[in-house]
């Protein structure tokens, strides 16, 4: 039997997105019909730079992510969904909602 175990080092690339991910704002800066600007999926991330912005779907945001980021982007949004995917990544926590079960009035 194994076990999977987190890995113990965390690349440069994770540490810049886990200092980001601190200040994230839960709203995703695009809506479900923003398309990859390299391909026709689903946009998942965002980087925006003085000059513009460019948002990737999940595979292309892999591939270009440290390209990216070394480019000093203004600001950078990612999906939660795909962060997971990014080795040493802490998966942020959902916030807990709470409103919504009818039975208190508040
Ligand atoms: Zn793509």
């Amino acid at each position: 039997m194994t076990t999977a175990t987190a890995p113990a080092e965390t690349s440069e690339t994770a540490t810049r997105i886990n200092e980001a991910l601190k200040t994230q704002s839960p709203l995703r800066p695009f809506t479900g019909v923003d398309r990859c600007d390299r391909c026709i999926g689903a946009a998942q991330s965002k980087f925006e730079f003085k000059v513009g912005h460019i948002m990737f779907c999940g595979a292309h945001m892999r591939t270009n992510l440290d390209t990216m980021l070394d480019a000093n982007p203004v600001s950078f949004w990612i999906e939660p969904c795909e962060l997971w995917s990014i080795k040493g990544v802490r998966f942020p926590k959902q916030g807990k909602v709470t409103a919504g079960d009818g039975l208190t009035d508040s």
